[in-house]
Formats: structure tokens, C-alpha cells, sequence
């Protein structure tokens, strides 16, 4: 089957590679026919993990079933599925809790949690770049469409990942109606963060970003746009609520934020969120920021090459703020999601700006990877 493999830094390319194949009764195979580049998967292909070359990436998919184990019971072949991009077993201690973004069983690390397809450090399993994919443990993973999945699947793949993720930064945030939220970074997960906000009722929704493209599309959506090399996001937050600061702050950059300048300060937005965010507000970061990077030159760049970031700890314990962090559980609410969709009611396909075939990934990858102007959201299909 023909997949977009990775094969060092910056290049990826679309070759054969053997078949995928159910490996296990629990298993489903899926025939790909929608799967996304996401800002994480350029974590790998700038060469920034260990990811290693020759695997194919892809972890928000979406596709048809075209065979079953013998042990799947509720999924058919013939339907319709979008895949959680956390793969989890369901009945470990962490899926028991609802934490499948953490789930023990699928991770064969025990010191790392989690499990992912096509992803550094998350497991051994194939991305969905490919013809076809194998989804463990099928009748967990699989959430499964109705009719109109063929006819909508630009908003039904957004539930493999980044519209669960933009709506689990809200969650950590507590965003309530009325509320005054502020988003850092307009990329699809910032949009998306934007969007459940207003979702869910929000009075007044920041987005930051120094993208024209992207902010463009954050006031499509009702958002209130701030250029950030026209503006300090702080500075227009505290005179917008006489100096209170907004209720929530969601992080959607991660640790490849950079200043106006284009200097990468992997503080920067956390620290602007702990600044611009009132006394007992809370902040959601969804934004990555991996415990080892390989760069790094000089002092500031080896401890963030660590992990560990100039946090503005004192300030953020002194307003009594809290700050939820990780992955998301896309499973905890992505079938509530794909309901608002299926009711007409959300439509998360507004981010994409490309379709392409699975062959265009390699001149896919480099456009969206220099975030050009208009690549805001790249689908492909196989
Ligand atoms: P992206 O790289 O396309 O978007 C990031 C945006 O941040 C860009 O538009 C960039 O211009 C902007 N930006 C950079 N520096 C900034 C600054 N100082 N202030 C404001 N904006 C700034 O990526 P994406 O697909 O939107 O993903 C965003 C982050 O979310 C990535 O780190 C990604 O890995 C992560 N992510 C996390 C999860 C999760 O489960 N937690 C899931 C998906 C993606
Ligand atoms: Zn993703």
C-alpha cells in the first residue's frame, strides 16, 4: 500500500510499504480515505523526537471498515470511523478513569503514558498517511459515523483530533458562558479552542497570533483578532477588562512559540496567559512542549533543550490561577462533538484550506511546516 513515511528531517516521502493487516481479534483495518497534517506531526518531521525513519506518519484519520477480528463485536465493515488519535485499550486502571490519553496498556514504555498512531514515543503503530490502517482494540477506538460521514468528512475528521483537543484546552480552562477568554496561537488547535469557546457561550474570545491568514479566519468565526506584531496581547486583554485580565487563557503554540522577531522563547505564551488571565482564572495548555529537544546552543536554549522553561511560577501562585497541561482525552468528548455536528450545529471543517491526494504529502508537508501564507489546515486523501 502506498503511505507518506518519514525519512529524516524535512522529508517525507510517499512509497510503498507492506500492507496493514489485522494482527489481533480485537483488531479492525480501516481504508483510509481522509487523514490530516497536524502541527504535531511537524514535532517530527523538523527532526525535533526520535521518531524513527521509515514510519508512516498520521494521527487524525478517517476512513471506511474493510475487515474485522474475530473478536470485534460492534463495529461492521462497510461503516464509516473516525479514530481517536490516542489508541487505548479501555479497561487499564487510566482508561478506567476516563484518562485514555494515558492508558497503560497500549504503551510498551512503562515509563512513558500514552499511545499514538504514527507518533514519536507514543508506540510502535503505523500512521494513517497510508491506503490503510490498523486500529487495536477496534470496538474501543473507533467512533462511528452516521449516514452523511461520506458527504461531511472534512468536519468529521476534526474529531480524530484537534477539535476534542481546542475543546479539552477549554475544559482545563473552565471556560463558562459569558466568559472573557483569551487564545494564544491561531493554528488549527487555537481555532478550534476559539471556536468550543464560542461554542459554549463565551462573551469575548481573543485569539493572538502574528498570522494575517489565520486571525483572518479566528473573525470568520467570531473571534476578536490581535496581530501580535502590532499589539501585546497582555496590554489589549488588561485594557479591554480595566485591568482584571480575561476569565481563562487557552495555550495552543507550544514550545515553538517566537517573539515578533522570530526568536523561539518556548515561555513566551504561558507566561503572557499567567500575565493576561485575572486572579483564580484558569488556563488550559494543549500546546506540546517535549521533555527532550535536541537543540539548544546556549544557556537559555540547553535548559529549554531540558524541558524546563522560565515559568512566571510566582505570579501564577500569588493570582491563585491553575493550569491544566497535557493531551487530550479525545475520547471523553469526541461522541458529544460528533453529535453538534451530526445536529448541524458545529462545523469544524471551516479550518481546512487544502485538499490534496496522498501523493502531494512530501510539497504538503513543506508548505504547511513554513506555515505559508493561506496553508492553514492540509487534508489528504488516499
Ligand atoms: P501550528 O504550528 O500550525 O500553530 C501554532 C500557531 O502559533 C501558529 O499559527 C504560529 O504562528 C503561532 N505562534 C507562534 N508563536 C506565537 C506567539 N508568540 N504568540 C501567538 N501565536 C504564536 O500548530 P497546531 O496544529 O495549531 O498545533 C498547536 C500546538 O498544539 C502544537 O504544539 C501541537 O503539537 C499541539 N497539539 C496538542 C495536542 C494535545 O493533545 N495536547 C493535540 C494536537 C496538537
Ligand atoms: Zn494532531
Amino acid at each position: 500500500m502506498k503511505a507518506a513515511v518519514y525519512e529524516g528531517p524535512r522529508k517525507v516521502s510517499v512509497k510503498d510499504v507492506p500492507d496493514a493487516r489485522i494482527e489481533h481479534p480485537c483488531d479492525i483495518l480501516v481504508k483510509v480515505t481522509t487523514t490530516n497534517i497536524c502541527g504535531s506531526d511537524l514535532h517530527m518531521y523538523e527532526g525535533r523526537t526520535s521518531f524513527e525513519p521509515g514510519r508512516t506518519l498520521g494521527h487524525e484519520n478517517l476512513g471506511q471498515v474493510v475487515e474485522v477480528g474475530s473478536a470485534v463485536s460492534k463495529v461492521q465493515v462497510g461503516e464509516y470511523v473516525v479514530l481517536p488519535f490516542n489508541i487505548a485499550c479501555g479497561f487499564c486502571k487510566q482508561c478506567e478513569r476516563g484518562l485514555t490519553n494515558y492508558c497503560l496498556t497500549m504503551q510498551p514504555e512503562p515509563s512513558l503514558a500514552g499511545a499514538a498512531y504514527g507518533f514519536a514515543e507514543m508506540g510502535p503503530y503505523q500512521g494513517g498517511q497510508a491506503e490503510l490502517l490498523r486500529v487495536p482494540y477496534g470496538d474501543f477506538n473507533a467512533l462511528r459515523l452516521g449516514e452523511d460521514a461520506a458527504e461531511r468528512q472534512l468536519d468529521y475528521v476534526m474529531l480524530a483530533d484537534i477539535f476534542p483537543t481546542g475543546y479539552h484546552a477549554t475544559e482545563m480552562a473552565r471556560v463558562r458562558p459569558g466568559d472573557q477568554t483569551l487564545v494564544m496561537g491561531a493554528g488549527p488547535v487555537g481555532l478550534m479552542a476559539a471556536y468550543s469557546a464560542i461554542l459554549k457561550g463565551a462573551g469575548r474570545v481573543w485569539v493572538a497570533d502574528h498570522q494575517q491568514d489565520r486571525l483572518r479566519i479566528a473573525e470568520e468565526i467570531g473571534a476578536v483578532a490581535i496581530d501580535t506584531n502590532e499589539a501585546d496581547p497582555v496590554e489589549v486583554v488588561k485594557d479591554a477588562t480595566l485591568g482584571l485580565g480575561a476569565d481563562n487563557g487557552c495555550e495552543c503554540v507550544g514550545y515553538q512559540a517566537h517573539d515578533p522577531q522570530g526568536q523561539e522563547d518556548a515561555s513566551l505564551t504561558v507566561n503572557q496567559l499567567i500575565d493576561a488571565v485575572r486572579f483564580t482564572g484558569d488556563i488550559g495548555v494543549v500546546g506540546v512542549y517535549l521533555p527532550e529537544d535536541p537543540g539548544g546552543e546556549d544557556a537559555q536554549g540547553e535548559l529549554e533543550a531540558q524541558g524546563k522553561l522560565p515559568l512566571d511560577y510566582g505570579l501564577m501562585w500569588f493570582k491563585g490561577q491553575t493550569m491544566g497541561t497535557g493531551q487530550a482525552p479525545v475520547k471523553r468528548y469526541n461522541r458529544a462533538l460528533r453529535d453538534l455536528v451530526a445536529g448541524g450545529r458545529a462545523e469544524p471543517g471551516f479550518v481546512v484550506s487544502h485538499e490534496l491526494d496522498l501523493d502531494e504529502a512530501p510539497s504538503a508537508y513543506e508548505h504547511f511546516d513554513r506555515r505559508e501564507d493561506g496553508w492553514t489546515k492540509v487534508v489528504l486523501h488516499p
